[in-house]
C-alpha cells in the first residue's frame, strides 16, 4: 500500500528536501500551501516538473482550523510533517503577534485536527535548538534545561509542549523534532549563511557593494538541510513517538562562515577592528565586510552545539556534510545563479 504523507510548510527549504526524499521512498505526497496574490509556489517551483507533477496541493492556512479538520478527515494520511511556520527569528521581534498566531495557532490546530479527525497520523513537529536559549551547558541534548530568548523560541516552545501533551493525553504518535540550524542552497535569503553566500556570488560577478552583518561572534552549529530531513522521516518509522535533538556537532560563528565562503571565490579575509568597528577586509585593501547594528538582536540566542547521541543510536541517523563542504556548496550554486 503506497504510504500517503502531508507536509505543511512545503514550499519552505526542508519542504523542498523532504517532499524529493518522499517521493523517492514512493510516498504519496500533499503538500499545504498558503494563498498569495502571485500564486507563487516557493522552492515547489525549483523541483524538476516531473516530481512537482506529483504533488497534490491544498490550498489553505495554518490558522484556519476548518481547513485542517477538513484535510485531515478526507486524506487520514500515515504522516504529517508540521513544518509551517514563520520561522525567521529577527521577524519574530517584530511581529510577535502573527510569529504566536502561526507557530503556536497552528500547530494546534493541526494536533486537534488529527485527534478529532485522524488519529492514526503520525506527527512530526518541527520544534529547534531556539528553545534552549542561551544554554548553560554544553553539548545541548533531550534533558538540556530550555530558555527560550525571542517570540519565535516562545512559540515553538508551546508547540513543543502542545505535541508532548496530545502525546500523553490522548496516545497520538507525536515526535517533536528539536533541530539545530541546517542550512543549504535552497535556504531564505534572509538568514545569514544564505546572505552570506548570495552576497559572495554577486561579489565574485562583479558587485562592489559591502557586505553588512550583525553578531560576528554568532555560533551556531550549522548541518545541511538534507540530511535532516533523513533524520525527521527517521524518528517517523520508529516504534514509538519521542522528542529527538538533531545536530552535527560541530560548532563556528558567523566570521568563519564568511572567511570560508570568500575561500571559496579565492579571497582571504582579514578581520580588523572589534563590535561595531570590525571589518573584514581583502588583501588587497578592499573592504568586503563591515558590521551594522541593524542587524543585532534584541537579544542573542547562540553558542549552541547539539549532542545527537539519542537519535544515533535509536535511528542510525549519522550526518555526514560538514562545516566547510556546507559553505561550498552554498556558494558554488549561488555562483551558478547570480
Ligand atoms: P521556511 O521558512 O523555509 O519555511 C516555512 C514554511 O512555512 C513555508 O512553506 C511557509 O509558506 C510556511 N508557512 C508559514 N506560515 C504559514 C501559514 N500561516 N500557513 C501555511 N503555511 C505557512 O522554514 P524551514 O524549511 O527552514 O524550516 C522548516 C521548519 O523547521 C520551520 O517550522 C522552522 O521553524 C523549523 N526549524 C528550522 C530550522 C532550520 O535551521 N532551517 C531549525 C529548527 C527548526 P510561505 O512559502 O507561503 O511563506
Ligand atoms: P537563526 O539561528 O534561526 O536565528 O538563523 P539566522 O541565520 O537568522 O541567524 C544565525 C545567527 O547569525 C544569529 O545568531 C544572528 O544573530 C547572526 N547574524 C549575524 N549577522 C546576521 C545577519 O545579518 N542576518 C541574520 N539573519 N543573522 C545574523
Amino acid at each position: 500500500m503506497t504510504t500517503k504523507a502531508i507536509i505543511t510548510g512545503i514550499t519552505g527549504q526542508d519542504g523542498y528536501f523532504l517532499t524529493r526524499l518522499l517521493l523517492e521512498k514512493g510516498y504519496e505526497v500533499h503538500g499545504v500551501i498558503r494563498r498569495n496574490s502571485s500564486m507563487s509556489v516557493g522552492t515547489l517551483a525549483l523541483l524538476e516538473p516531473k516530481l512537482r507533477e506529483q504533488v497534490h496541493i491544498h490550498y489553505g492556512d495554518l490558522t484556519d482550523a476548518n481547513f485542517l479538520d477538513d484535510l485531515l478527515g478526507a486524506e487520514k494520511p500515515q504522516e504529517l510533517y508540521q513544518l509551517a511556520a514563520q520561522s525567521f527569528v529577527g521577524y519574530s521581534f517584530q511581529n510577535p503577534s502573527s510569529t504566536y498566531d502561526v507557530n503556536i495557532g497552528g500547530t494546534l490546530n493541526v494536533a486537534n485536527a488529527i485527534k478529532d479527525y485522524s488519529r492514526n497520523t503520525r506527527l512530526y513537529f518541527a520544534a529547534t535548538s531556539e528553545l534552549f536559549g542561551q544554554p548553560k551547558e554544553t553539548p545541548q541534548n533531550e534533558n538540556t534545561p530550555f530558555y527560550p530568548r525571542s517570540p519565535y523560541a516562545i512559540s515553538k516552545l508551546a508547540g513543543f509542549w502542545t505535541v508532548k501533551t496530545y502525546r500523553e493525553a490522548y496516545k497520538l504518535f507525536m515526535t517533536n523534532g528539536i533541530l539545530f540550524n541546517h542550512e543549504s542552497e535552497v535556504r531564505g535569503p534572509e538568514f545569514v549563511t544564505r546572505k552570506i553566500s548570495l552576497h559572495v556570488a554577486r561579489h565574485k560577478h562583479g558587485d562592489t557593494s559591502v557586505l553588512e552583518l550583525g553578531n560576528l561572534d554568532a555560533r551556531k552549529d550549522w548541518g545541511y538541510a538534507k540530511e535532516f530531513v533523513e533524520g525527521m522521516w527517521k524518528m517517523m518509522q520508529l516504534d514509538e513517538p519521542d522528542d529527538f535533538v538533531l545536530g552535527t556537532g560541530e560548532v563556528h560563528t558567523v566570521r568563519e562562515f564568511v572567511t570560508e565562503a570568500f575561500r571559496e571565490i579565492g579571497k582571504v579575509v582579514h578581520w580588523k577592528g572589534t563590535g561595531l568597528d570590525e571589518t573584514g577586509i581583502s588583501e588587497s585593501g578592499e573592504v568586503l565586510v563591515r558590521v551594522s547594528p541593524k542587524f543585532y538582536r534584541p537579544l542573542e540566542s547562540d553558542n549552541y552545539r547539539a549532542d545527537s547521541t539519542k537519535a544515533r543510536l535509536r535511528t542510525h541517523w549519522d550526518p555526514q556534510v560538514r562545516f566547510a563542504q556546507l559553505v561550498k556548496t552554498m556558494v558554488q550554486s549561488d555562483l551558478t545563479k547570480a
